[in-house]
């Protein structure tokens, strides 16, 4: 950022003393990627320079400073030639006339979308009003989403600005602390950059809270003095195992950053004498069965604080942290942790995402077995400490994975959804009842219908009204699972709300039909007979009868009179020849299956699926149509997701075998004379009546097509059909339609 732009240029001459230039950059560069082509970084040098040409910053320092050392720390993580380059950029979009568009012309699409993406972040304040802070995520994140590496070059960035804040005003310093420690380390350490991590947090540390970093440096290091011989001892006898044990590797010592150690001394309410893991040691080797083998002989050597050995190897850190951690106790008592990794893990642990382009077509990713996609969506499943950050890395999961897009809620936070969703999962992701409610949603402040898909980037309102209430309908207009789960479950709830207030109806009138005093049936005398009825609950009783399940007049039954039990009334005898005679009238259709313990219940053959006696069938209580009887595997009613409420236990009638069915058949032929006449033939063969008889000729496949309905009495009977087709001299395959 610019702090003064365009002093005096006696502040300029000030800073003639040495600064970092384009060789310091480009011999770094060349170091990790000796075929650069640096003259990529010698125009974005001069193109920088030249555009911030007069400006000064705040420590009476030439502007082009900053870039330049952002480019260098950029370099020194061994990042590829944009990033470096974007590094010299970072800050021209804000502080001269080059736009993006001479950025893309001048140094291709890529770098022009990681300076732009590095200058809108840079433009957004953490700390603002909350409305503010809302639209800035929108920004952020959009800005973040087209390659990651806007966020590695903001990191550089803040982090030189971090090492020369002191010569800002204490409330900037403050301010820009808070904000690094709370969002951009927690970043950097999901993304694996440990080395920038530490260094961030330790500056804010330091910024923030001066006295105490002083004391904490005092304690360390007079503890450090003391511990010196021991830490020395160590170190010795660490090399001497490796030695003898002919494993190839070396040993360091370290005092962990004062950032961590100051976090263990608040959280644990402790004083530097209660910690004792403030010093590691690391081991570096070159392969895994070397970390294990290490592990090994130091337990051997030292005895090991139960619980303290972390397999960091078998089980990486979220950000791909990989290391064996154990602690020991040396022989004056005093524990130790040691860390053991390969170089490669090393590596990965300190430079995180970077090393992706350290080692593009290098071993680092077949030998660490990185996927980096994956790394980066594992990275953004996982939960960040600060929520501010991890909507940041939403982000990144919007951009690896195409097939999502981001979206928002009038507050500015990030929902992820599917590509193709409609508000509908928008409203159902935020709350069921939300969802539930869904009248319609503006997005962009604009009406849209609920079918539309949202797209990438829209903020999303959803309309409501107490009034609003799910429907079949919506299970066509959503995308995600569990928005679709949610509709039927609450479409199921009230199917069966809705079938226990019938049920009730239809079981009261039923007593007043009967004369029954509806006084005398209290919720206390059915629950009596509820086992009679094969239910628990009393409103599983009420609801089957609603769903038909149990019928009027069997539900009246235990509460009818004593006498009345034997000799029905007039009306009844009489309803019951009617019935009688309905049955005997529609018996073709409707009662060739019967419904498990029921013989008054209507059933019908489903239309869809036309099953035939033998096939496995399952009954559906229709409302108002009584039973119907579908085959098992039957798509429709698959598709209808029936709940269970409504599914019921079917037999075919024993009775029933005589009966007759319908079935369709399509059968292909070859295209030759006679077909006709033969396929006609090997039906009257099997003795089967034919109802319908349609030929048609597909001219292309030059292929015969029969279109039959046939009468059939059993699946035995309808094999017996098939056999006499696949015995027709030009039949190419048949069909049962459903
Ligand atoms: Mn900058």
């Amino acid at each position: 950022m610019v702090l003064k732009k365009a002093m005096s240029s006696m502040a300029s001459l000030i800073n003639s003393r040495s600064a970092v230039g384009l060789e310091d950059v480009a011999s770094e560069v060349l170091n990790h990627h000796p075929d650069a082509a640096t003259a990529y970084l010698e125009k974005a040098f001069e193109i920088g320079s030249k555009a911030h040409d007069g400006q000064v910053r705040q420590s009476g320092e030439a502007y082009f400073t900053h870039p330049t050392e952002v480019a260098l720390i950029l370099a020194k993580s061994k990042l590829d030639l944009e990033t470096v380059a974007a590094g010299f950029l970072h800050d021209v979009l804000e502080d001269s006339a080059i736009t993006v568009e001479d950025l893309a012309r001048d140094f291709g699409g890529s770098l022009s979308i990681i300076v732009d993406g590095v200058s809108k972040i840079s433009k957004m304040k953490f700390r603002d009003q909350h409305v503010a802070q809302a639209e800035n995520y929108r920004k952020m994140i959009l800005a973040m989403s087209k390659d990651i590496r806007v966020l590695i070059v903001k990191l550089a960035d803040r982090l030189h600005n971090m090492r020369t804040l002191s010569f800002l005003r204490e409330d900037k310093r403050q301010r820009i602390s808070q904000e690094t420690l709370e969002i951009y380390a927690p970043l950097a350490h999901r993304i694996g950059m440990s080395h920038f991590k530490a260094e961030l947090e330790e500056l804010s540390f330091q910024n923030l809270k001066p006295e105490a970093f002083k004391q904490l440096n005092d304690q360390l290091l007079s503890r450090n003095k003391k511990n010196r011989h021991m830490v020395d001892h160590v170190t010795g006898l660490v090399q001497d195992l490796l030695a003898s044990n002919q494993i190839e590797g070396n040993v360091a010592s370290r005092i962990k950053s004062h950032y961590s150690i100051y976090n263990k001394l608040v959280n644990k309410k402790t004083t530097i004498e209660g910690i004792y893991d403030y010093y590691a040691f690391r081991i570096l080797v070159h392969s895994v069965q070397d970390c294990y083998a290490m592990l090994g002989i130091l337990h051997e050597r030292w005895r090991p604080i139960p619980g303290r050995f972390k397999d960091f190897i078998a089980t990486p850190k979220p950000n791909l942290y990989q290391s064996l951690h154990t602690t020991l106790i040396s022989e004056t008592g005093t524990p130790f942790e040691v860390q053991i990794r390969t170089v490669m893990m090393h590596r990965i642990a300190e430079e995180g995402v970077a090393a992706h382009w350290t080692y593009k077509n290098g071993r680092l990713m077949s030998l660490g077995k990185v996927d980096y996609t994956k790394w980066l969506k594992k990275l953004a499943d996982e939960q960040m400490e600060v929520k501010d950050a991890h909507e940041f890395l939403e982000t990144i999961k919007g951009e690896l994975q195409r097939d999502e897009i981001l979206v928002f809620t009038p507050a500015g936070e990030i929902k992820t959804l599917p590509k193709e969703a409609t508000p509908l999962d928008f409203a159902y992701m935020i709350h069921t009842e939300l969802g539930h409610r869904t009248t319609g949603a503006k997005v962009d402040g604009k009406m849209i219908s609920l079918k539309s898909p949202l797209q990438s980037g829209n903020i999303v309102e959803i309309l409501t009204s107490n009034s609003q209430k799910p429907s079949q309908e919506w299970l066509k207009i959503v995308k995600t699972a569990s928005a679709r789960n949610k509709i039927r479950q609450w479409l199921r709830t009230e199917e069966k709300k809705q079938s226990i207030d019938l049920g009730k109806k239809i079981f009261d009138r039923e007593l007043r039909r009967k004369k029954i005093p509806i006084k005398t049936v209290t919720k206390e005398a059915i629950q009596k007979h509820l086992s009679a009825f094969q239910v628990k609950k009393l409103e599983d009783f009420y609801s089957s009868i609603g769903f038909g399940r149990i019928t009027p007049t069997k539900a009246i039954e235990p509460f009818l009179p004593e006498e009345s039990k034997d000799k029905r009334s007039a009306k009844d005898i009489r309803e019951s020849r009617i019935k009688r005679a309905i049955n005997r009238i529609t018996k073709r259709s409707n009662q060739q299956v019967t419904v498990r313990g029921q013989s008054d219940v209507l059933v019908y053959l489903a239309k869809c699926c036309k099953p035939i006696i033998g096939d496995p069938v399952v009954g559906y209580i229709t409302r108002g149509r009584g039973v119907a009887v579908h085959k098992a595997d039957c798509k429709t009613l698959t598709q209808m997701g029936v709940s269970h409420e409504r599914r019921i236990d079917v037999d075919w009638d024993k009775s029933s075998e005589k009966q007759i069915f319908s079935v369709r058949v399509r059968v292909y032929t070859e295209d030759r004379p006679g077909m006709i006449a033969d396929i006609s033939q090997a039906i009257a063969s099997s003795k089967t009546n034919v109802k319908q008889f349609k030929a048609s000729v597909d001219t292309g496949r030059s292929m015969g097509i029969f279109d039959l309905v046939i009468e059939i009495h059993t699946l035995d009977h309808l094999e017996k059909v098939f056999v006499a087709l696949r015995k027709t001299k030009g039949v190419l395959s048949y069909e049962r339609q459903s």
